[in-house]
């Protein structure tokens, strides 16, 4: 049934896109836009933008674009009439419709159908639980006796499928659902006899909420076991078009709006732990609830915070499903810590023995970042073993090698070698090993060189092609990052004056940079990154700095959009605070990323001119030239045996 034209209208002028979008993705404000992570593609960069003015959203990576109805199209896989109503909903604008009939029903979309039944199946748990003698009695007494309280109860709509073999079945056919139907969304189950019978009869139910807050599956739970029939604890539905267990967080409605204000999520294992939780008003809680936890699900957090707090039971079981989950997590970019309970609990049975504040001080205490945790569980395995602590090195390397963020993963290498009681220089070598296998094995062709890192993820416009990047491209704009984000910054480096004395200088970032390649004669490839650097190098002889913003709104449409592509990024060095470590030596910290970023750009830079008198010996037919051709080599070789000597001094100060 058509919405009228002018209802249609109505809608789309009251939708702010801003708002629409923020439902789903977290956006920062930036100028006159807002910016967050495109949920379209896959980035670390945000590249996709809100215009509140032109009520629009674009992608500067994948370039999707559109209105607000067209995000929910794209986004949550509705059809028009669905986004269009999902809008009506939010801004209280009345759709005038009648009653479905049977016939209607059945010619509504498949989707909308799913939706339709389970929500529909919500009703009948949530009625039956609270208005049925048997609900009463069994349902909400197992719940009541597990120490919940109504408020939950009621928030997460928990239910109770009755005993009665076909109770919903028999329910549902009676208001035009088919049971063929009712059987592929996971209600029912056929008999040898072609009957159809409840699947979740005598169990409580939990429905499972996506982030709209719409019930996409159930969870349904027996109340005792019994030996002697082996029943699974838990049934639960089939996937289907709205309901794919990997992208699905329980809880994750509930939770979203505490996880950006807390700016953390913690994630459980189970049901009933992310109840208790809110119980006792922890509400930034979700959980990966039947699956081990997925990158899709990682993702999903991510759209609302870069921090994750895994608490998991203090067994033995528990300890390894935080230890699996955390590569994943880092992999993306995100923040890990891990909490482990006492080892006779886990998050239910200790939000339910303890007041809040005693978990809260448990959390608080017991947090570790991920690099402490895994070094300590594997060092407990491997005692004084020393091919055994080989292991946990190759062990450890692995895990930060998948750190998106090369600054990180300086500050990971320290912290393990501190713990390790390793040279941070072997640990590094290892790494940089293990980066360089990545790297070839990603590009599945034969390479020496690793670019430090992608450091532009979102492609944009006006960004050469990978092919045709300038040698050092990479390493040019991690100098341009350093500059834009700490350029101002001052660092204390020690010089000797004229007369030999050792002095002590503060000197900005921005003119470590500047003057240390202005030295050696080199000049950025990019144009745009030679463009900001210009400036740079025009500012230090005025001596006020231009500051970020200067460049995201700068008039040339080429350095703004590198600039807002580079200073939204994740890195940060306040994010190093939220692991506990290091913050005392951030200064250190700083300046060995200068230092590193400086020496792998002449690195790069050195190797391209080597790479081409290569080429030049290869062509040359006269032994004579050859041979010049061939110091000239040797200068560029020497030159770079000197660059990464001074790499390894710098890594393993
Ligand atoms: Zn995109």
């Amino acid at each position: 049934m058509p919405i009228p034209r002018e209802t249609v209208d109505q809608i789309l002028q009251a939708a702010r896109i801003e708002e629409v979008v923020g439902e789903f993705v977290t956006l920062k404000k930036r100028g006159s836009n807002m910016w967050g992570n495109c949920p379209f593609h896959n980035e670390k960069t945000p590249s996709f933008s809100v215009n509140p003015a032109r009520n629009i959203f674009k992608c500067f990576g994948c370039g999707k674009a559109g209105d607000s109805a067209k995000f929910l199209m794209e986004h949550e896989h509705y059809t028009y009439p669905e986004a269009l109503r999902y809008l009506a909903k939010k801004y209280n604008i009345q759709i005038e419709e009648k009653e479905l009939s049977p016939e209607e029903r059945m010619a509504q979309t498949e989707r909308e159908k799913m939706f339709n039944i389970n929500a529909f199946a919500d009703k009948f748990f949530v009625d039956t639980l609270w208005n049925t003698d048997e609900g009463k009695s069994i349902g909400l007494e197992y719940f009541r006796e597990r120490g919940y309280l109504n408020p939950i109860i009621e928030k997460f709509h928990l239910g109770y499928s009755p005993s009665k073999w076909e109770a919903f079945t028999n329910y549902a056919k009676q208001n035009g659902y088919d049971p063929e139907f009712l059987e592929k969304v996971g209600f029912s189950i056929k008999r040898q006899n072609g009957e159809y019978y409840d699947r979740y009869h005598g169990r409580v139910m939990f429905p499972i909420h996506n982030l709209t807050g719409k019930v996409i599956g159930f969870g349904g739970r027996i109340l005792q076991s019994d030996p002697e029939k082996k029943l699974a604890k838990y049934q639960n539905s089939p996937e289907s078009e709205i309901y794919q267990k990997k992208e699905t967080l329980y809880g994750i409605y509930f939770a979203k709006s505490a996880i950006v204000n807390k700016d953390e999520c913690i994630l459980v294992e189970g049901y009933f732990d992310v109840l208790r939780m809110h119980q006792i008003g922890i509400e930034n809680v979700v959980a990966s609830s039947g699956t081990s936890l997925t990158t899709e699900q990682i993702r999903l957090v991510k759209r609302y915070t870069k921090n994750i707090t895994m608490l998991y039971d203090g067994d033995a079981a528990g300890v390894h499903a935080a230890l699996r989950g955390t590569d994943m997590i880092l992999a993306e970019g995100m923040n890990v810590r891990v909490v482990v309970l006492p080892p006779e609990h886990d998050p239910d049975t200790f939000g339910k023995e303890y007041p809040t504040e005693e978990v809260l001080r448990y959390l608080k205490d017991n947090a570790k970042d991920f690099i402490r945790f895994k070094t300590e569980l594997l060092l407990k395995d491997a005692a004084n073993d020393p091919i055994k602590k080989g292991q946990v090195v190759r062990n450890m390397v692995e895990t930060i090698s998948v750190v998106p963020d090369p600054i990180f993963r300086i500050a990971y290498v320290k912290e393990t070698s501190r713990l390790l009681d390793m040279p941070e220089e072997t640990l590094m070598m290892e790494l940089n090993k293990m980066l360089r296998a990545k790297f070839k094995k990603s590009l599945g062709v034969e390479g020496e060189v690793i670019p430090d890192e992608p450091i532009v993820t979102s492609p944009t416009q006006e960004q050469p092609q990978e092919e045709t990047l300038p040698p050092g491209y990479y390493q040019e704009r991690e100098l341009v990052k350093l500059m834009l984000l700490y350029g101002g910054r001052t660092l204390t480096i020690k010089q000797q004056d004229e007369l030999g004395q050792e002095i002590e200088e503060q000197v900005p970032v921005a003119q470590m940079i500047v003057d240390d390649l202005i030295n050696d004669n080199i000049e950025f490839n990019d144009p745009v990154n030679r463009k900001i650097f210009e400036i740079y190098d025009q500012a230090l002889n005025t001596e006020e700095l231009p500051n970020d913003q200067f460049f995201t709104s700068n008039e040339d449409e080429q350095v703004s959009q590198v600039a807002i592509d580079l200073v939204t990024t994740q890195y940060k060095l306040d994010g190093w605070e939220r692991h506990g470590i290091f913050v005392k030596k951030e200064e250190d910290i700083l300046r060995k990323a200068v230092q590193y970023a400086i020496l792998r750009y002449k690195d790069q830079i050195i190797d391209a001119r080597r790479k081409e008198i290569q080429d030049q010996i290869k062509e040359e037919p006269d032994p004579d030239n050859q041979l010049i051709l061939l110091k000239k080599k040797k200068h560029w070789d020497d030159l770079r045996v000197q660059i990464n000597k001074m790499l390894g001094i710098v890594i393993a100060k």
